[in-house]
């Protein structure tokens, strides 16, 4: 088996010839590097990943292209196409943005075939990110080319990787994705597809992948379903799978369904076809998707992100409304909730602070002075629907505090005369370990205060969270069932649905590291 191993240039294009059922690499041109990219520190949980494919269509990267640009908020750090052409596959991966290295026509040109997949990575890296971890990841399997895309995260990866190891598999990234390749590489059945089964069966976590074959594209969503995974199919007939139905919206594909937990899809010339490789069990998704990470256009599920952020704004106003002159959003990701709340409390929405959005996240080194800095350069008071109000502020949730307490500043120095904080969501003290960068627990502010401690900390009049069982009415459930929960919500709970190994074996403190260049 031989991995794509373009080094550590920003944007690298590798360029395999299938000859019989071997793929290998004909050409490997570096693109100049773009110097000086950090993370930029905001106070936000991150999803690790979006991924997109398509299959049978004659512009299949130039589809991935705009498919990326619309999942590009589920990653900025990194991304990459894999494109299959008659006995061809071509790649090209970029640290950076999608509509910075892989729009152009020079690069979509590169990638020539009728299926593709592709991938947008978040790292949690504040130092760089290793090349050779950007996704799709492809491998020269005994049963021929192999490309995958994972958005997730792994939770038995590390136990899983040293008995890889022990038996003569040679990892070359340290993404929790090569160990999918290693399993199908070294599985015991012969066709790719009870390969493919025989591996998502053994491993356990979060995943929601898209994989390229000659033949065929390949979705599979873990049996619990924690990631999205949705199917479309444009109208010339081309089947499309991706993380939201954002993606499908930007090229005019009809959003068919949700890939189901624990479902796996083959598509190839003759159609699709549906699988079911576990055992049944009860879905537990990821209830953030709601919260935050998707965006409000997406319907997830079956129910549309923006009216349940709407509806979650509602709970929180009924649960602990409180006397005000104005309902002021966090921008960009409290605004629905915000509106909700308004609504439901007869009280006027004001975009009181005003977002630049052309910052991003890539900008300077993240010093705790240039962090301090940084949140007036992404948020600006609008002072005259603040000075003199009494303002209910309304953020999707709070991490670390440091963005609220630099935004709670601002909304005071503006002139308000009270500031009363409302957070869409359930206080977040426990980490993420199914593929969302979260900070470690003793990081998180809910971890380490009440809700007393945390509005004298964040500089409030009052403070107030969502309650879990708020959560789940405004998702639709009524409430949480104790003992079977309808999703997963363990950052808020600390009940995790899937058993977490690797961390309990004493591997590692966060799963994630596994996604980080660890020097
Ligand atoms: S722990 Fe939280 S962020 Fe992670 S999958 Fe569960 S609900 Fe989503």
């Amino acid at each position: 088996m031989s991995l794509c191993l373009p080094g550590d240039d920003p944007l690298i294009t590798c360029l395999y010839r299938q000859r019989g059922n071997q793929a290998f690499m004909t050409t490997n041109q570096p693109f100049a590097p773009k110097p000086g990219i950090a993370e930029f520190g905001d106070d936000k949980l991150h999803e690790e990943c979006g991924v997109f494919g398509i299959f049978g269509h004659g512009e299949a990267a130039a589809h991935t292209v705009l498919g990326l640009h619309a999942l590009q908020h589920r990653g900025q750090e990194a991304a990459g196409i894999v494109a299959y052409d008659d006995h061809r596959v071509s790649s090209q991966r970029c640290l950076g943005l999608v509509g910075d290295h892989l729009s152009s026509e020079k690069v979509i040109a590169a990638l020539p075939g009728d299926r593709s997949i592709g991938h947008v990575r978040y790292s949690t890296s504040g130092g760089k990110t290793l090349m050779r971890n950007v996704q799709p990841l492809f491998a020269d399997l005994a049963t021929g080319g192999f490309a995958i895309a994972h958005n997730g995260n792994l939770t038995n990866a590390l136990a899983l990787r040293r008995e890889l190891v022990t038996t003569g598999s040679i990892f070359q990234s340290t993404a929790d994705t090569e160990v999918f390749i290693h399993l199908i590489a070294t599985s015991r059945f012969s066709n790719l597809l009870d390969r493919f089964i025989d591996a998502i069966r053994r491993v356990e976590g979060a995943f929601s992948v898209v994989a390229l074959t000659a033949d065929a594209l390949i979705g599979a969503r873990d049996a619990l379903g924690v990631r999205p995974l949705v199917l479309g199919r444009l109208e010339e007939g081309a089947f499309i799978l991706a993380s939201e139905t954002c993606a499908l919206d930007i090229i005019g594909a009809r959003f068919i369904r949700s890939i189901e937990p624990g479902e796996m899809v083959v598509i190839d010339d003759n159609g699709i076809s549906s699988l079911k490789p576990f055992p049944e069990q009860r879905p537990r998704p990821c209830i953030f998707e709601h919260i935050y990470f998707s965006r409000p256009d997406s319907i997830v599920d079956g129910s549309s992100v923006y009216e349940i952020r709407k509806a979650i704004g509602a709970e929180l106003a009924r649960e602990s409304g409180v006397e005000a002159d104005v309902v002021v959003p966090v921008p960009d990701s409290g605004t629905p909730a915000a509106i909700g709340y308004a609504q439901a409390a007869g009280i006027p929405f004001e975009l009181g602070i005003t977002r630049n959005h052309y910052v991003g996240r890539t900008f300077i080194e993240p010093s705790d002075q240039i962090r301090h800095l940084g949140v007036k350069l992404k948020h600006n008071a609008n002072r005259g629907h603040l000075k003199g109000k009494r303002v209910v502020l309304v953020d999707d949730s709070i991490v670390r505090g440091t963005t609220s307490i630099k935004i709670v500043e601002m909304v005071r120095a503006a002139g308000a005369s009270e500031v009363h904080m409302r957070v869409a969501s359930p206080p977040t003290d426990h980490s993420c370990y199914y593929g969302v960068d979260t900070p470690e627990r003793s990081r998180l502010l809910a971890a380490r205060m009440s809700v007393t401690e945390m509005t004298e900390y964040i500089g409030v009049d009052s403070l107030a969270f969502l309650s879990i069982n708020g959560l789940y009415r405004a998702v639709g459930e009524g409430q949480r069932v104790a003992n079977a929960p309808q999703y997963c919500d363990a950052c808020f709970t600390g009940e995790y649905p899937i058993p977490l190994r690797d961390f309990e074996e004493g591997d590692i403190d966060r799963q994630l590291s596994l996604l980080v260049e660890n020097g």
